[in-house]
């Protein structure tokens, strides 16, 4: 009862009702945004860390409304999960990462080059999921297994056996399945190797503050061996630092993410990065 009262009173103060007026603003817009053509893509490049050449790139999602203006995913992808929306914007972002793919090795980007993609727990409970997928595979002519989906460990913990059998799906396809944020959630070991994962990346916490602290050096160490052991790539995100890449690739790590080499880039930009890296 006592909690309950809390909650009214914050309920009822002038703070929680300008919040809850900035959430309908929000979501009011993110209705929009799709049909208003609001939502476009950045490009982060991911390298090999022991050659240093751009192996592949992760799409990231970007929102500029003429209310709100510059809207970061932090701010509004779980708003997006929880109206729903993160079904068409979600799709919306598979087709577009996939058709802008194909448009760079037109463009003379490398053949090989890998796409990641962030995939939301809606998503991955979507039984239209593998369908609407093959249909852009299709449609785009985008190879599959230079298509990585990110996921997150509470993604597949929440419903394991579902989680598997959808992974078990896309893995069908021929796709890749990365788990991102990794040693920030829960999944069991046991999990892991039953998964038909091919990937694991680091989280960034552990890689920012693995130089000055011997806990995050642990971890990341822990993950790699980890990972090595079954047989999975590892890759580091948040890499802001050339000791820290350096540090990294001595521990073994296959690739490198983060400010580092490349703030995530608009299409344009990201070529022409691409490009200057081949000379
Ligand atoms: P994430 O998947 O973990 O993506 C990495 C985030 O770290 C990106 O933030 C990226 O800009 C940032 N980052 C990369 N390198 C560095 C670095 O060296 N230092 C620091 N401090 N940050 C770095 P961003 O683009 O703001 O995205 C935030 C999160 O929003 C993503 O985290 C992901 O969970 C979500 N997200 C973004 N795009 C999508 C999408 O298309 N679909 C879904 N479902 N989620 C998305
Ligand atoms: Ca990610
Ligand atoms: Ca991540
Ligand atoms: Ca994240």
């Amino acid at each position: 009862a006592k909690a309950a009262g809390r909650d009214m009173a914050r309920f009822f103060s002038p703070e929680t009702d300008e919040r809850v007026l900035a959430r309908q603003t929000m979501e009011g817009q993110l209705r929009q945004a799709l049909a208003n053509n609001e939502f476009s893509l950045s490009f982060q490049p991911r390298l090999n860390a022991r050659t240093r050449r751009v192996q592949g790139a992760e799409a990231l999602l970007r929102w500029s409304n003429p209310v709100l203006g510059q809207v970061p995913p932090a701010h509004f992808i779980h708003l997006a999960e929880e109206t729903g929306l993160i079904k068409p914007i979600g799709l919306w972002v598979l087709q577009q990462a996939c058709a802008q793919w194909m448009l760079f090795q037109k463009q003379g980007l490398p053949e090989g080059l890998e796409l990641s993609v962030n995939l939301s727990v809606a998503q991955l409970s979507d039984p239209e999921l593998v369908e609407q997928l093959q249909d852009i595979l299709r449609a785009t002519g985008m190879p599959p297994h230079l298509l990585e989906l990110e996921l997150t460990e509470s993604h597949l913990m929440d419903n394991p056996a579902g989680a598997q059998a959808q992974v078990t799906a896309l893995k069908g396809l021929g796709l890749q399945i990365a788990i991102d944020d990794f040693g920030t959630g829960y999944s069991s070991l046991a999990y892991l190797k039953r998964f038909e994962i091919d990937k694991l990346k680091v989280d960034q916490s552990f890689v920012q503050g693995m130089l000055d602290d011997t806990a995050d050096a642990a971890i990341v160490h822990a993950v790699i061996a980890l990972g090595h052991t079954l047989g999975l790539k590892v890759v580091a995100e948040g890499v802001e630092n050339l000791p820290t890449a350096q540090t990294l690739a001595a521990l073994g790590c296959d690739e490198l993410q983060g400010f580092c080499f490349s703030r995530p880039l608009p299409a344009e930009q990201f070529q022409e990065w691409v490009l200057a890296q081949d000379d």
